[in-house]
């Protein structure tokens, strides 16, 4: 592969290296995309399923995205002065989001959710920031992971992990560090959905501790529901943090929140800049993209096509006996099939295999599902008839004991979000 010569690792996306995937067996680069499909460089098609990892919300090229990105291109992308289409998106954002009263732009998840604990700090002017989820490579999140080389120790001592849907281990860290608690970080959702009120109750000791509550919805807005699993589960945070699913694939992102917090960025000693913010064609790609969940029934057509894969699924591993092997969790917009071994332990060769039977079918199988407004009825049934040759593949391979033999390549390796115990 002529990319590893001149590319670390071959990518820019831990998710997409060509490690993640059967190598040999899947392609490594993709270059077209229409709807719910897309062709690697050798003209081979696949359903896709990962959808750039959740961005491509409508799906690839979708027109009303197209059309409003070629408008603006024709009148051109930066400016010396801030382009009109930033009021327009962020009074859309205000309108949908319910924790959202301002609204800043960056051009990645992490600018985002890095902001958000620093204007944190700066609100409460302490320190420490409580953590679950992932929330990108900054320092401030890898230090409270195992990807902490080149991260200073100053700044992994202020970085303190709780886990989801575990109240005691948030408490823990209140207890641990008392009056220094800046903000509470969380991803609203993850696989699974909070239990015994653990969301409302993030939001009351947040309250009661005087820190911020930071909700990390890069992968749920806009996905769960218009305004995000905050709409969803009812529960407001003081700052949310958007990307994904906001601008179907275009780079953009934003934070958003509530004013007095928001406003921090007016002084003159709080700073976040960046020149590729508010780049126009984003922005009008954001608008057309929002305008269109808005509009068209697109959040419970995730929900429904993800809801028949997940049950689909689940169906299929039982009627092969394999319910112990693999399952599909999570909930409609966003889930994840997951393989184990014997003793529990992810299962990445079972997983390998599986992925190389879909592949070879022409299903772009990652583990992840993140199903957009353009997989049709027919797709998503094509694709269970597909789910249902690989578990037969998989079950047989599982009574003869030589799964590895039927690999054709190496084996798939783990993301950092799959080896923080998030599996996707
Ligand atoms: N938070 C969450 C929940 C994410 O899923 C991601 C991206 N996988 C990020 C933050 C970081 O976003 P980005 O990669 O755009 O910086």
């Amino acid at each position: 592969m002529r990319g590893r010569d001149v590319i670390p690792g071959c990518t820019q996306t831990g998710s997409k290296a060509p490690k993640q995937w059967v190598q040999e067996v899947a392609p490594t680069h993709l270059e077209k995309g229409k709807g719910c499909r897309v062709w690697d460089v050798d003209g081979n098609e696949y359903v896709d399923y990962p959808m750039a990892l959740g961005p491509v919300i409508l799906g690839h090229n979708y027109p009303a995205v197209r059309e409003a990105v070629a408008r603006q291109l024709q009148d051109g992308t930066m400016f010396s002065m801030p382009h009109p289409l930033q009021v327009e998106v962020a009074e859309l954002i205000v309108d949908s989001v319910p924790c959202a009263e301002m609204v800043r732009f960056g051009k990645n998840g992490n600018d985002a959710t890095t902001l958000a604990a620093k204007l944190a700090r700066a609100h409460t002017d302490r320190n420490v920031i409580a953590t679950q989820g992932y929330h990108g490579w900054p320092d401030i999140w890898t230090a409270a992971t195992e990807m902490d080389r080149g991260v200073p120790d100053a700044v992994g001592r202020m970085t303190e992990s709780f886990e989801y849907d575990n109240i005691e281990s948030l408490e823990t860290i209140f207890e641990d560090n008392p009056g220094e608690v800046a903000a509470v970080v969380t991803t609203p959702m993850n696989l699974q959905k909070p239990t015994d009120d653990f969301l409302e109750r993030v939001r009351e000791l947040a309250r009661e501790e005087g820190a911020l509550l930071v909700f990390d919805e890069v992968l749920t807005g806009f996905r769960y529901a218009l305004g995000g699993a905050q709409e969803y589960f009812d529960v407001e945070p003081d700052i949310a943090c958007f990307a994904k699913g906001m601008a179907n694939g275009f780079p953009i992102s934003a934070i958003a929140g509530r004013e007095d917090v928001m406003r921090l960025l007016e002084r003159d000693d709080v700073y976040f800049s960046e020149t590729y913010a508010g780049e126009a064609m984003s922005l009008a790609a954001a608008k057309a993209c929002i305008e269109t969940i808005r509009e068209e029934d697109v959040v419970d057509h995730l929900w429904r096509q993800g809801e028949t894969l997940i049950e689909g699924y689940n169906d299929i591993a039982a009627e092969f006996g394999l319910s112990d092997y693999t399952t599909c969790e999570g909930f409609g917009p966003r889930s994840s099939i997951q393989f184990y071994d014997t003793d529990g332990e992810m299962n990445r060769l079972a997983k390998s295999l599986f992925m190389q039977e879909c592949l070879q079918r022409g299903i772009l199988f990652s583990g992840s599902q993140l199903p957009s407004y353009s997989h049709d009825d027919e797709t998503v049934e094509h694709t269970l008839a597909v789910y249902r040759e690989a578990m037969a593949e998989l079950a047989d391979a599982i009574d003869a004991g030589d799964i590895e033999s039927r690999l054709n390549g190496p084996p798939a390796g783990t993301t950092l979000r799959q080896r923080t115990g998030e599996h996707d």
